[in-house]
């Protein structure tokens, strides 16, 4: 008989969006003729941009004619792409990056994931309190989470996020070497401005630890002042690692494509105190583990980078923008206290006073046929609120707003 490894047996199960539907389920069997909208989801509903399809029919022409066929490619994605993205993403905003710094992949959720395997199994971990479940799992596999109890992994140290703060955690309690932040942050919709980077990278560089700097939702911010990346910060090239996607910025999260950047300034040390390229141990591992993102996907986020692609991306951005925005005038409307939205697909909404999230979750679905996320789900901090999402159709989203408002209005609920 072989061994599992019993750091899963810690793992809290995919509980939220399986009782989730659970819920949708049973609601559904009972009113069949219910058309609910969910703005719950967490996935895009407008269509790839008309160059992206181009370029990839492009692509796949090549792949059939002997000519032009391309077998594996490099591990670390085509240089045509890394250098479009230090380009467009990076020195576009005064950012000077190599492409060796770039490491494309098939998504951020795998590098974010995966990321924790150069660091050591002893490594404390800090993540804030509501979080994105995927930096918590991913080190509870690794055996860094110690025992779940009341909601947190005893081994993990959370940092709250209260409305008070605006959502934005505070420095932990002890010190951890890797620090995981999320801006525009799922689920909250908050958003770090200069100064509070500023600060975690100070706290970074004091402490020795490594920051792992999520950017999915990058392309959402629209105030002039708010970095996008965490390099705009000073020195932080040799603390942090950076993750972007183009799942929520260009509807890639079918077709799959993302990247993380580990600078060459940053070092980890061994235990005997001798120091090693971050980014010489990443692409070891990506060498080993991962056989690159295809040519035809590449092909098409390097279209992303082409004045007629940043169009068409702003042009459907715009679309989700609006969408945020009709969901904050309705519940402003019928008095319900929200945050984000602005600068993030998320609105983190403030439950009424005496219900939970779940209740709350239960009471849209019954009476509005309106499925939002509870804000449990993503940790004990998100217990009196619920997620809204600007990633519907706008037909969607503006009936599902009708509907809340219908159900909710002042005073009558
Ligand atoms: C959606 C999302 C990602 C990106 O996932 P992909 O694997 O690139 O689709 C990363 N981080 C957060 C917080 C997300 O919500």
């Amino acid at each position: 008989m072989a061994y599992c490894n019993e750091a899963f047996i810690e793992l809290q199960g995919a509980y939220l969006f399986a009782e989730i539907r659970n819920r949708i389920d049973a609601y559904k069997k009972l009113h069949s003729n219910t058309n609910i909208i969910s703005l719950g989801i967490g996935d895009v509903t407008q269509p790839l941009a008309p160059v992206v399809i181009k370029a990839m029919q492009k692509a796949v022409f090549e792949m059939g004619n002997i000519e032009t066929f391309r077998g594996y490619g490099p591990e670390q994605g085509y240089s045509f792409l890394r250098e479009a993205i230090v380009n467009g993403d990076f020195k576009s905003r005064g950012i000077d990056l190599e492409p060796s710094e770039i490491f494309v992949s098939d998504g951020a959720k795998c590098d974010v994931g995966n990321m924790q395997d150069i660091f050591a199994e002893s490594s404390l971990v800090a993540v804030t309190d509501p979080v994105y479940p995927v930096y918590v799992d991913s080190n509870v596999m690794a055996g860094r989470g110690g025992k779940f109890v009341n909601g947190n992994y005893q081994r993990i140290i959370y940092m709250p996020c209260y409305e008070e703060c605006a959502f934005k955690p505070s420095l932990p309690i002890h010190d951890p070497q890797i620090i995981y932040l999320c801006s525009p942050n799922n689920p909250t919709g908050s958003v770090f401005t200069h100064k509070d980077l500023t600060m975690w990278v100070k706290y970074a560089q004091q402490t020795g630890s490594v920051i792992f700097f999520d950017a999915a939702y990058e392309a959402f911010i629209t105030d002039k002042d708010l970095p996008h990346s965490i390099y705009e910060i000073e020195g932080a090239k040799e603390v942090a690692i950076e993750f972007r996607s183009y799942s929520k910025s260009a509807g890639f999260t079918g077709v799959r494509c993302g990247y993380c950047v580990v600078p060459h300034a940053l070092m980890l040390e061994t235990q005997s105190g001798e120091k090693i390229s971050a980014n010489e141990l990443w692409n070891r591992r990506q060498c080993t583990k991962f056989n690159g993102c295809s040519y035809i996907v590449q092909r098409g986020a390097e279209a992303l980078y082409t004045e007629e692609g940043k169009a068409q991306v702003q042009a459907t951005i715009n679309i989700y923008r609006e969408n945020a925005h009709m969901i904050l005038e309705g519940l402003m409307e019928v008095g319900l206290t929200s945050s984000g939205g602005k600068n993030s697909p998320y609105i983190w909404v403030t439950v009424p006073e005496g219900m939970t999230s779940w209740e709350f979750f239960d009471l849209l679905l019954q009476q509005a046929g309106v499925v939002c996320t509870p804000g449990a789900g993503f940790g004990p901090c998100g217990a009196g609120y619920i997620r809204l999402t600007a990633f519907n159709t706008p037909e969607n989203t503006q009936e599902a707003v009708q509907r809340l408002k219908k159900l909710l209005k002042k005073g009558e609920s």
